[in-house]
């Protein structure tokens, strides 16, 4: 059976000590047996964040990585420094990073490689634009992003995987996905990933929606059969996240 998923994105949000304040607010409300619960928070929050989830159920997450393991890259991140501090989950491929940082699905393809390099779990970012969904090409766009962020994976590396479609239009918009625009778009992913392995592997792969979630949407959202939890911004950072954690 798949994990469910109840990952937050902090973004840039928080300095160290509200970091540590909102975590302590969360951590007694995240207990569930149902799913995992993930805290993606900014890189200068992680370690003081560690001390707060460890012994808890709260697994600790990062934003992106960089794709080489050191060298010359004024400003980065490597998989071994956040293998160290005790995070487990990476978002890979965000809409943001691809917007303003220059990610690729070339990039992202190597990140995704090097996050299982280290044992770390990619939450690997698709999602089309509102000009993409308007244009009729969501579906098309969702394909190539996926076979290109999975381009050589054994089927063993792709089980690893946790695929988040966000469809940018709906991301901080407060605009969410229908329960239907949702599950079509990640059975259509699940399709791809049957396609590209076989339906064993897809089925096993777990695959998140992420755009506006919040406490009163997640449980009709998370009980559609392909859509095996959330990525959640604006809503992790308040007590509603708790409603997110219990929506399965
Ligand atoms: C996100 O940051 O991945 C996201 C989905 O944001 P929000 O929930 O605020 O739309």
């Amino acid at each position: 059976m798949r994990k469910k998923y109840a990952a937050g994105n902090w973004k840039m949000n928080k300095t160290p000590k509200e970091a540590v304040e909102l975590a302590e607010m969360l951590k007694p409300k995240m207990t569930t047996d149902k799913a995992e619960v993930v805290f993606c928070v900014p890189y200068v929050d992680l370690i003081p964040i560690a001390d707060v989830v460890k012994g808890s159920n709260i697994l600790l997450g990062a934003e992106n990585l960089h794709f080489e393991d050191k060298g010359a890259y004024t400003g980065e991140i490597s998989a071994p420094m956040l293998k160290e501090i005790g995070v487990k989950c990476v978002v890979i491929g965000h809409s943001e990073r691809r917007e303003y940082f220059n990610e690729t699905d070339e990039t992202v393809n190597k990140k995704i490689f090097k996050a299982l390099e280290y044992g770390l779990t990619p939450i690997f970012c698709c999602g089309e634009s509102l000009a993409e969904r308007e244009d009729g090409i969501t579906i098309e766009r969702i394909r190539i992003q996926i076979k290109k962020g999975m381009k050589g994976l054994s089927a063993e590396q792709a089980k690893a995987v946790v695929v988040a479609y966000e469809p940018i239009w709906a991301i901080g918009t407060g605009k969410v996905a229908t329960t239907e625009q949702a599950q079509e778009v990640c059975k259509a992913i699940r399709d791809v990933l049957s396609e590209l392995y076989s339906k064993e592997t897809a089925d096993e792969i777990s695959i998140l929606y992420g755009g506006s979630v919040n406490g009163g949407n997640a449980e009709e959202l998370f009980k559609m059969p392909d859509i095996d939890g959330g990525l959640v911004g604006g809503a992790s950072l308040k007590e509603d996240f708790e409603k997110i954690v219990k929506a399965f």
